[in-house]
């Protein structure tokens, strides 16, 4: 089957690979399409380093199921899915406790199993998704949907009238649609005016992050640098929350002192718990009620994923790349 391979890093070269097996609790799925993000780049990059080279990424993807293990209802073949692409091991500590985000054996799709920028992609059933009568920009857009639900559902707050989002980048942008969608004056920040923009068209304002502006109850930073976290310390007002996406590993520039005497509270995010967050963000995009495909600006043949990958970093939107010949599968 074709699949884009990262040779290594900066390189993508699109070419045969073996078929994968099927187990019997898997299903194999034609891929219709794969969303970009950050940690895509990362890998592209060589920020992170994959597994082996060559290295097949991606894992915002959905497709149909073509083919299912023996012990998986045949009726499955022909759905739609979303794929969930943290497969967690349900077994180790941090799963029993319900945290399967946290999951210390996670495989997940394209950092540390076969990515989904190929023609198949084989999966255990429970973490393929079925849903219908969504468009494949909507489709690309679940999993990151989903971070975002998990992420407000662990604020485990009341959303504050206004907020701040810094970096809005694919995940930001989807934060700032929920936040828009949920009542929130949404403040946008980046230091990409382009993608500032993009916030502005789906409801947001742009933020300002002088000295006399507003402070805010929750800034969201889906950065996470030192330079970001500093710009998010400052616009927080005391009792406030910074709820972090961003995976960044450098040290803050941040004391005890400050979190005391502000009384801030600090809320890392990662991913989404299995299986109600997923499930939250299908039935939102499902009922119409999330349209995340608003942020879908740029979309490319798997033969040009070179130039998709090199483009995602800079564009004003989120990036997709169309794998199987139904990317319009409805
Ligand atoms: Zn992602
Ligand atoms: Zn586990």
């Amino acid at each position: 089957m074709k699949a884009a391979l990262l040779v290594r890093p900066g390189e993508i070269v699109v070419d045969a690979i073996p078929e994968p097996t099927i187990g019997p609790d898997d299903v194999s799925i034609a891929v219709g399409g794969v969303g970009l993000c950050g940690s895509d780049l990362s890998v592209f990059s060589g920020k992170w380093t994959a597994p082996a080279y060559p290295w097949v990424m991606g894992h915002e993807a959905f497709g149909t199921i073509d083919a299912v293990g023996a012990g998986v209802p045949r009726e499955r073949i022909g759905q739609t899915v979303v794929v969930e692409p943290n497969v967690a091991c349900f077994t180790c500590d941090q799963c029993r406790r319900g945290w399967t985000s946290a999951c210390v054996a996670r495989r997940s799709v394209g950092m540390n199993r076969q990515g989904a920028l190929a023609e198949r992609l084989v999966l255990p059933s429970r973490f393929a998704w079925p849903i219908n009568g969504a468009a494949p920009t909507d489709l690309v857009c679940v999993e990151p949907t989903a971070v975002v639900l998990a992420a407000l559902r662990r604020l485990g707050t009341p959303l504050p009238e206004s907020a701040m989002v810094i970096g809005v980048g694919a995940q930001g942008l989807l934060m700032s649609l929920a936040l828009v969608d949920r009542g929130v004056t949404v403040h946008a920040h980046d230091v990409n005016q382009d993608r500032v923009a993009s916030a502005v068209g789906l409801g947001a304002v742009v933020a300002a992050v002088d000295e006399s502006s507003p402070t805010f109850h929750l800034v969201v930073d889906t950065v996470g640098s030192p330079a970001s976290v500093a710009v998010a310390l400052s616009r927080l007002e005391v009792g406030g929350t910074l709820l972090v996406l961003g995976l960044d590993g450098r040290p803050l520039d941040l004391t005890a002192q400050a979190v005391v005497r502000r009384q801030l509270v600090l809320r890392g995010s990662l991913t989404y718990d299995h299986p109600d967050d997923f499930e939250a963000a299908i039935a939102a995009v499902r009922d119409g009620s999330f349209a995340p495909g608003r942020i879908v600006t740029d979309a490319y043949a798997l033969d040009d994923a070179q130039l998709a990958f090199e483009r995602s970093g800079s564009t004003a939107g989120k990036t997709w790349i169309r794998v199987g010949s139904d990317g319009e599968t409805s």
